[in-house]
């Protein structure tokens, strides 16, 4: 795998600051570390790449015909600048398209640096409407909508937009690259980390049924919105099995001590999963990963 890296002592300066400012957002809440520069792009495949900034990933897809990028993750800070100078060093190709992976906006803010450029930006329709319910000043406003498919064919290369129904919100895309065997999709399917605190806008049980579906998937190469502890950027079907292990035993878990007539305090100090405890975010996310599945157990919420 080689790296197009950017760096320099006053971006690792900048990224010792940033990070300590962005473990209030980062799901693994994992601290970044301190030789990874704010910002980098990986190649996975011939034609495609992540840029990361901080600890959020996005995946752009480069072709001869134009660029297909993905989340701008520019929430209060310049991502989308720096993401279009990196895709400017491997191609001069127009940027045709900006692909959200969801509604939530530290993936999705700040992409008019892009707008700027021409790109026409896509997402879920129920994305949309919520972003057009919540005007979030800084999030560019979808130019088209995806159901539940979209094929985008550029310059030979296939991207596949799949919408698999209610996980981490109601208008996750699941983007598939057939013939490269790699998606993107983000913030449900996390690398060797619970699931980020109290699992807001996360539909249960969907979200398990959704990894049924993202496992039966035809894919070698998993992009998610973060990297994984130790800066693992790339997951592999296993990382998405294991997600849903945990998801499974978590259940589990919480349904007995509600069989049982326990309070959630009482649930919260029973449950250890020591199969986890070295994933991202064990110590602050079980107690509030419990709640969730409490509720669900206890009051079918
Ligand atoms: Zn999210």
């Amino acid at each position: 795998m080689s790296r197009l890296n950017v760096t320099g002592l006053a971006l690792i300066a900048a990224a010792i600051g940033a990070s300590a400012q962005a473990q209030t957002q980062a799901p693994a809440a994992q601290p970044a570390p301190a030789e990874r520069p704010l910002y980098a792009t990986t190649k996975v495949a011939d034609n495609v790449y992540i840029f990361r900034y901080d600890n959020h990933q996005s995946m752009f897809v480069v072709t001869p015909a134009g660029v297909i990028a993905t989340d701008p993750i520019s929430e209060r800070r310049p991502a989308a600048k720096a993401y279009i100078e990196e895709i400017r060093k491997i191609t001069k190709a127009p940027i045709k398209y900006v692909i959200y992976s969801h509604s939530h906006f530290d993936h999705i803010a700040g992409g008019k640096p892009f707008k700027d450029l021409g790109a026409v930006f896509i997402a879920q329709r129920n994305a949309k409407r919520r972003i057009a319910e919540l005007k979030p000043a800084d999030v560019v406003m979808p130019d088209e909508v995806v159901d539940a498919k979209r094929v985008i064919r550029l310059g030979g290369t296939t991207l596949e937009l799949d919408y698999i129904g209610r996980n981490h919100s109601d208008n996750m895309l699941v983007m598939r690259l057939p013939k490269e065997k790699i998606i993107f999709t983000v913030d449900w399917v996390p690398l060797e980390s619970l699931q980020y605190r109290g699992m807001a806008d996360t539909y249960v049980p969907d979200v398990e049924q959704g990894l049924k579906k993202v496992i039966a998937m035809d894919w070698d190469k998993l992009i998610p919105g973060h990297p994984g502890p130790g800066n693992r950027q790339i997951g592999t079907k296993d990382d998405a099995k294991n997600d849903l292990a945990y998801l499974q035993d978590l259940s589990a878990a919480v349904k007995k001590e509600v069989d049982a007539n326990k309070s959630l305090p009482e649930a919260i100090k029973d449950i250890k999963l020591p199969k986890y405890e070295k994933w991202g975010g064990y110590g602050p996310f079980l107690p509030m990963n419990i709640e969730r599945y409490y509720d669900y157990w206890n009051r079918g919420i």
